[in-house]
């Protein structure tokens, strides 16, 4: 048998002031609430003691050698008519004190869809369609919920309030304790004759697909927000919201950066030396690209505004074409004897060691090259 004074820490001839007082000091320590779910078995230990000693006729009891709230024994704790259990909820208010009937109508769940798009699509924007799957208003009832020529009753049982009020005594005088009507659920109402089609929820699910317009200059992450496009909600409630979330792909030539499109481009050793003209296929078709004689590897020919379109106001990012000089590798004698030849006109058949400044040269632009600039 529990030693009912141990647990709540008063003598033996306690008075029921300090049974009260030691009570209420450890309820408040060990209430779930406040000390968590690992405290809930002493505290119930408490509360069970609280319960027996605080009422003179169990106490009595126990004091004999007869613990009355043991299954079977003692008085059966009916006779107070206040177990353990309402001593927990009225003390504490017993959690939700619902103020009116629920109403039965619930706004509707939001969903996060995912929406990938190639790089075109960022840099341009587009109009995509996406499926969903959520819960629509029954046209059948119209979200009423109820079968169609029929209507919500009053619930009897609570007269619409959606709660039962009980008056109960306690050592703290009387309280009056509120629970939600269970004929209705709390709802207040009652469906005699629920629609066929949706069961009674005012809503049904239904596949259907969402236009989307994409502007231009997204990226991954950003989240589109399609107002009251989610699920209905239970009683045909109003709809949550649809967030379109994206994620670029990766394109197979143009690399993103900001709102900056980079490529590289291989030219010819003798292209880079003599300068030359050339045609690029870019993402808003083909674009002229002059390099100059004497382009350098690494160097960067801008193209303005054929980046990407800018999310928040008007214009575009560059397109940055980043030069790779491509020296060849298997010469035939022809060609070997020829580059020998401009080698000795431009004095170059011994090239002197000639180290660049720290602020320049490849390394350098290759650094740039790699932070973007
Ligand atoms: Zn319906
Ligand atoms: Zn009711």
């Amino acid at each position: 048998m529990n030693d009912y004074y141990e647990i709540l820490g008063v003598p033996r001839d306690a008075s029921a002031d300090q049974i009260k007082k030691a009570y209420r000091k450890l309820a408040r320590e060990l209430h779930p609430d406040v000390a968590g779910p690992e405290a809930e078995d002493r505290f119930k230990d408490v509360s069970r003691a609280y319960e027996v000693l605080s009422n003179p006729d169990k106490r009595q009891q126990y004091d004999l050698g007869v613990d009355p709230t043991a299954p079977g024994g003692g008085m059966g704790g009916g006779a107070g008519g206040f177990g353990f259990q309402d001593i927990f909820e009225t003390f504490f208010g017993g959690g939700q004190a619902q103020q009116g009937p629920i109403p039965r109508a619930r706004r509707g769940q939001d969903a996060l869809l995912p929406l990938d798009l190639e790089l075109p699509e960022v840099v341009f924007g587009a109009k995509k369609d996406v499926p969903v799957e959520t819960a629509v208003v029954c046209t059948e009832c119209g979200g009423t919920c109820c079968r169609p020529g029929t209507t919500m009753h009053r619930c009897d049982v609570c007269k619409g309030a959606g709660s039962i009020q009980r008056v109960q005594r306690s050592f703290l005088g009387q309280i009056m304790t509120t629970a939600p009507c269970s004929a209705c659920q709390g709802h207040g109402t009652v469906i005699p004759e629920p629609c066929q089609e949706c069961g009674g929820e005012g809503r049904v699910r239904q596949r259907r697909t969402l236009s989307v317009n994409v502007p231009a200059g997204v990226e991954t992450g950003t989240r589109i927000r399609l107002t009251a496009q989610g699920e209905v909600g239970p009683g045909g409630g109003p709809a949550g919201d649809v967030y379109v979330e994206i994620r670029e792909r990766a394109h197979p030539t143009f690399v993103r950066r900001g709102d900056d499109l980079h490529c590289t481009l291989e030219v010819p050793m003798t292209a880079a030396a003599l300068g030359a003209r050339m045609t690029l296929e870019t993402l808003d078709g083909e674009q002229e690209v002059d390099l100059k004689a004497g382009t350098q590897p690494a160097q960067v020919v801008t193209l303005k505004n054929l980046g990407v379109g800018h999310l928040n106001g008007s214009g575009r990012g560059d397109l940055r074409v980043h030069v790779d000089v491509s020296v060849p590798t298997a010469l035939d004698d022809e060609q070997a004897e020829l580059l020998r030849q401009l080698a000795a006109l431009r004095g170059e058949e011994k090239p002197e060691p000639k180290l660049a400044a720290s602020h320049g040269g490849v390394f350098n632009r290759l650094r740039d090259k790699l932070s973007g600039r």
